[in-house]
């Protein structure tokens, strides 16, 4: 089964309000497994909206249709859609009770215009509004197909798709409802094409689970995705494909689902009862504040030097300043040094250092805008032997994707230490 979703408001096409029933109605329609191949904005224009909904029945089995429900003269979606499948309106004298009724408890008086919302299309289901006046309907169309109109408030669709939507769409589909299991797989340390690169034949040969790749701010998401009767049937059908990616790509792969990246790396020092600190320029605060976003990082996360100044690194830090001379403010000798300053002077097991050019401004030939270099500087503990480390990467973006995609990486750097992955 196969729906389409019809957005009705021409303040939709004006941008003044953001089209927030697309991405519910999206995601519900997923988790229920019915296909949706197009979405429509229309203004509230009868004949543009005629065409809209034609076409819409001409390749979906159910139209759903939001928006211009209600009393005044530019909604226009219960008319239109009542003679786009040939039911004439008639006026419902059970929902004029209601109406007036509703219209009574809150001591206003139903006005005439009102009355349209009463007018349903003849064999159509009236569905009732619990949050507002305007109900909304499922009128039969040709071919099995149906029309379904839903009010626009975020505040009345949704209650009304949830109660009375999703049983029709349900029984529709036999009562067996598909859903759409999912797995995400979160990758930090290599881009999209690299991965996509890595999964060729998978991505090519794919069919059942599905695979989409995300590039996010300075990781990759790939999605897995099966319908299947429960979560269970459909995390057994994702096993074996994520089982091979995990061959070809672990190192990467720091977690699934919504797992984030500080939260791994943090629950990594757990695990090991190691402490860290940050010490950081380029990123001012990022990093400690991505640590500390954590609940329960206090139990890991020591402090954080901010040295934006070369100054500072020296004062903070105890960077020297002939190393910072010799291979400027951006570099690996003064990365490594932050970072080794940072673990004896705030006493930790792991420090992460930052310094780059995050721009626009401030770039040189040889450190143009968006290098960053990073240092770790560990005492060892257990299998994981003492050092210090450091390596420069390019970025790409503005400054704050830079900023951003700079402090990924030093948490990337961190777990990459914590899981022996470093030389
Ligand atoms: P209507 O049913 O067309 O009178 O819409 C009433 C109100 O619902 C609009 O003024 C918007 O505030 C809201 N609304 C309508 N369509 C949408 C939509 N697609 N996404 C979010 N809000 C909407
Ligand atoms: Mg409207």
């Amino acid at each position: 089964m196969n729906a389409e979703l019809v957005f009705v408001g021409t303040e939709l096409l004006l941008g003044e309000i953001l089209n927030t029933n697309a991405q519910y109605l999206s995601q519900q329609l997923a988790q229920l497994g019915v296909d949706v191949y197009h979405q429509v904005v229309v203004g509230d224009n009868a004949e543009r909206l005629r065409a809209v909904l034609q076409q819409a029945l001409g390749r979906a089995d159910v139209v759903i249709a939001c928006g211009g429900l209600g009393p005044t003269d530019d909604d226009l979606t219960r008319e239109v859609a009542a003679a786009v499948t040939g039911r004439p309106l008639q006026l419902d004298q059970g929902l004029v009770r209601d109406l007036e009724a509703w219209f009574a408890v809150r001591g206003r008086r139903m006005t005439e215009n009102n009355r349209r919302q009463c007018m349903v299309p003849a064999g159509a289901t009236v569905l009732p509004n619990d949050r507002g006046t305007a109900p909304g309907l499922i009128i039969p169309a040709e071919g099995g197909k149906a029309v379904v109109l839903l009010p626009g408030p975020p505040g009345e669709l949704q209650p009304m798709f949830a109660h009375h939507v999703v049983p029709y769409l349900t029984a529709r589909n036999g009562g067996r409802p598909l859903r759409l299991v999912t797995r995400t797989l979160r990758f930090v340390g290599i881009g999209e094409s690299a991965l996509a690169d890595r999964l060729k034949d998978l991505l090519a040969g794919q069919s059942d689970p599905t695979l989409a790749t995300y590039a996010k701010t300075g990781e990759v998401h790939l999605r897995l995705a099966t319908r299947a009767a429960g979560q269970e049937e459909g995390l057994a059908r994702i096993a074996p494909v994520e089982a091979e990616i995990r061959a070809r790509l672990g190192r990467y792969l720091y977690g699934v689902d919504d797992e984030d990246l500080a939260a791994v790396v943090g629950r990594l020092l757990t695990e090991r009862g190691l402490t860290v600190a940050t010490a950081e320029s380029c990123t001012g605060v990022l990093v400690a504040k991505r640590i500390t976003d954590v609940a329960g990082s206090s139990a890991y996360f020591r402090m954080a030097f901010v040295t934006y100044a070369a100054e500072a690194k020296v004062q903070f830090l105890g960077v020297p300043e002939a190393l910072i001379a010799a291979h400027g403010v951006v570099s690996e000798p003064v990365a490594r040094a932050m970072a080794q300053g940072a673990l004896g002077r705030a006493g930790v097991d792991v420090a992460v250092a930052t310094t780059g050019v995050a721009g626009p401004g401030g770039g040189t030939p040889e450190t143009p805008v968006g290098t960053v270099c990073f240092g770790l500087a560990a005492r060892g503990a257990g299998a994981l032997s003492p050092g210090v480390w450091a390596e420069t990467v390019r970025l790409y973006g503005d400054r704050e994707e830079v900023r951003e995609r700079a402090a990924v990486h030093a948490l990337a750097l961190v777990r990459r230490y914590l899981l022996g992955l470093l030389p």
